[in-house]
């Protein structure tokens, strides 16, 4: 496909898209019905259609059955986390084999035109960002990912917390699957805002950043304290009253749903003529410019009703030096404030 047609590229070789990333029509005034049934679509298909159907199938063929769960064993923890492990090294890994190691696509609709393997440093283990982004992910972020699956399947299976049948309450399941794309959004942005305080930046989330050019790897490659707050996001259905398949694809939107913001390239291209979506841009935006763009792409839009939503274009960019000259401003005048040592 010619990546041209959808966008331009700069004398460095990055690509950006010529269209402005467009928050979820729900929140136009006047309510505009057409574009709202026609954005529905893409809220389901394909990517989070994948993390349901992936949730169905751990239920059916991983998950044990309640009596086991009832109580905490290493059977069948390390059974998950074995599961979870191979299930993200399929995925992550084919798009990693495919558009980073095989680069299928060469550098057609890819944000940075530099591949990570050819950008060494001294911030990462080994000073390579793949080896440090895939241990990290493997040791730390799908074991915590692990650790909290047990735990809800656990508290589920004990009683713990009300578990609602699909046949007494399918309308209010339904809704809340409808939904968990948006909770895992608001938690996103939430735990996103707060390791994003100077101490907690500087202790935590500067792990992640250091992947400024983001591949598949670096999805989950997080401080332990962020990719337990990061998956914490299931525990939202130990306080409504849910079912653990919706918790589990709750789960599943944060675990697989990850290499979303980070796969790189706008658009996958799987045949001649057709593409995949990615939704990576507004992530993409936040790991090169780091305050911008906050939560995901625009389900809930609080990046834009705080002021801090990037949207890819001039306007975007504008809006974003004026709010850092401000800040600058700000620290300067601070600055100024403050007593001179003697
Ligand atoms: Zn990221
Ligand atoms: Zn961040």
């Amino acid at each position: 496909m010619d990546d041209l047609k959808f966008g331009t590229r700069n004398k460095r070789g990055d690509w950006a898209p010529s269209a402005r990333i467009e928050v979820a029509p729900l929140w136009s005034r006047p309510p505009q019905l057409g574009k709202i049934l026609r954005w529905f679509p893409g809220y389901l298909w394909p990517w989070n259609a994948f993390h349901l159907a992936t949730a169905l199938a751990y239920w059916h063929f991983v998950v044990p059955d309640v009596e086991t769960m009832k109580t905490l064993g290493w059977g069948w923890a390390l059974r998950l986390y074995a599961v979870n492990a191979a299930a993200i090294f399929v995925m992550y890994g084919s798009i990693e084999l495919f558009f980073y190691v095989r680069r299928v696509q060469g550098t057609r609709f890819k944000y940075n035109g530099k591949f990570p393997s050819e950008q060494p440093s001294d911030v990462f283990w080994f000073k390579s960002q793949n080896i440090d982004n895939f241990l990290r992910s493997f040791f730390f972020s799908i074991p915590l990912w692990t650790a909290v699956e047990v735990f809800m399947l656990w508290c589920f299976a004990n009683g713990f917390v009300p578990w609602l049948s699909w046949a007494d309450h399918p309308a209010t399941l339904a809704l809340l699957v409808l939904l968990a794309p948006a909770i895992h959004e608001v938690h996103f942005f939430l735990i996103h805002r707060l390791i994003h305080t100077p101490l907690l930046y500087k202790w935590i989330h500067s792990v992640h950043h250091n992947s400024v050019n983001p591949s598949p790897w670096s999805s989950l490659s997080m401080h332990p304290v962020e990719g337990f707050l990061y998956h914490a996001v299931v525990l939202w259905h130990l306080v409504i009253p849910s079912n653990p398949i919706v918790a589990l694809f709750q789960l599943h939107i944060a675990g697989f749903g990850a290499v979303n913001g980070h796969i790189g390239f706008d658009k996958l291209e799987i045949t001649e003529d057709s593409a995949l979506d990615s939704h990576a841009y507004a992530h993409y935006l936040h790991h090169k410019y780091f305050e911008v763009n906050y939560g995901g792409d625009g389900v809930i839009p609080l990046d834009r009703w705080l002021g801090t939503w990037h949207d890819g274009s001039k306007d975007g960019d504008a809006l974003m030096q004026a709010r850092f000259e401000k800040k600058r401003a700000r620290m300067n005048a601070k600055a100024a404030r403050a007593p001179t040592p003697s």
